[in-house]
């Protein structure tokens, strides 16, 4: 009879462990999901090309902003991030514009 009032005792503390956890699980997804109001995760969609286009990625190029392949782009990692230019002449003038910048302040 103890046994059973043990057993009895514990799946009443399953049930009720159960239910609170389910409750805290949605309270906390309903408050992370007010923290994120409906954000896209493409930043750069605005010029309406497709982020996830299956085989070629396309980079924007910061100084002309044109869209190029990242594998025929010129790479340049300026302070940990990785940039893409379409030709040398575009990355030279970016690198020049961040030192000039660098300079003034
Ligand atoms: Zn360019």
């Amino acid at each position: 009879m103890n046994f059973l009032a043990r057993i009895v005792r514990f799946l009443f503390w399953l049930l009720v462990v159960s239910w609170g956890l389910r409750l805290l699980r949605r309270i906390v997804g309903s408050m992370l999901r007010n923290d994120q109001p409906s954000a896209p995760q493409t930043t750069d969609s605005a010029d309406g090309i497709p982020a996830s286009s299956a085989a070629r990625r396309l980079v924007r190029d910061p100084v002309c902003g044109m869209h190029v392949d990242e594998t025929l782009s010129i790479p340049l990692r300026e302070r940990g991030e990785l940039l893409h230019f379409c030709s040398p002449a575009c990355r030279d003038a970016y690198a020049v514009n961040v030192r000039k910048l660098a300079a003034n302040g």
